[in-house]
C-alpha cells in the first residue's frame, strides 16, 4: 500500500470508523469486526482492497490495532510517539511518488504486510498529519451522553462533536427537543 503523507484525511477517517466498530461502542449490534467477512466489508466500505482474503489472524490484529487507536484518541499527548511507533513498524519511506501529475511524499507498507500492518500505516500517518496539521485538540469523544465513540476530527472549522453526526447528533437534537417541549409542558 502506498499512502500519500500530505492526505492525513483519508486515514483519520478510517482511523475513526476503525475506532466506533468496538464492541463498547456498538453495544446494541455488537463488534462490527467480529470475523473475517465483517472486516472484508469494512475495507470494501473503505476502498481497501487487501492482499489476501481476511482470516481470523486479521481479525485479531485489527482488533488489537483498534484497541492502540482508541487510547491514541482518548489521550492525543500519546498520539506523536503511538503513531510513531505504528508507522515506523508497518512502514517504509519516505519515498517521492508522482501521483495526479505532482510529486508527492509518500510512504509504503513494508513487503508482506498483513492488513493490520496496513491499516496501522494508513492510520498512523493521518493521526500524525492531522496532530500536525490541525493539533492535538481534534482527537475527542463523541459527545453523546449514551454514545462512547470516539473521532478524529479533520472538518475545516474543527467543531465537530459526534462520532457519527447523523446519528449521535441527531439522537441528542431529538432528545434536547422533547426536553424542551417536556419543559414547555410543564410551563403550560
Ligand atoms: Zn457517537
Amino acid at each position: 500500500m502506498l499512502v500519500r503523507l500530505d492526505d492525513h484525511a483519508s486515514g483519520a477517517r478510517v482511523a475513526t470508523d476503525l475506532v466506533n466498530t468496538a464492541p463498547e461502542v456498538m453495544v446494541s449490534t455488537g463488534d462490527l469486526i467480529a470475523d473475517p467477512d465483517a472486516l472484508a466489508r469494512f475495507l470494501a466500505a473503505h476502498d481497501l482492497a487487501p492482499p489476501t482474503p481476511p482470516t481470523d489472524r486479521d481479525v485479531t490484529a485489527v482488533q488489537a490495532l483498534r484497541t492502540v487507536l482508541r487510547s491514541l484518541v482518548d489521550d492525543p499527548a500519546t498520539v506523536a510517539d503511538g503513531a510513531n511507533e505504528l508507522v515506523a513498524r508497518c512502514g517504509t519511506g519516505p519515498a517521492l511518488v508522482r501521483h495526479d501529475g505532482r510529486w508527492q511524499w509518500s510512504a509504503r507498507s513494508r513487503p508482506g504486510a498483513g492488513i493490520a500492518d496496513e491499516l496501522a500505516l494508513l492510520t498512523g500517518t493521518g493521526m500524525l498529519g492531522v496532530l500536525r496539521t490541525l493539533g492535538p485538540d481534534r482527537f475527542r469523544r463523541c459527545a453523546a451522553p449514551t454514545c462512547a465513540g470516539a473521532f478524529v476530527d479533520t472538518s475545516r472549522a474543527g467543531r465537530r462533536r459526534y462520532c457519527e453526526p447523523d446519528v449521535c447528533g441527531n439522537r441528542v437534537n431529538v432528545a434536547n427537543h422533547r426536553a424542551r417541549r417536556r419543559a414547555g409542558g410543564d410551563a403550560v
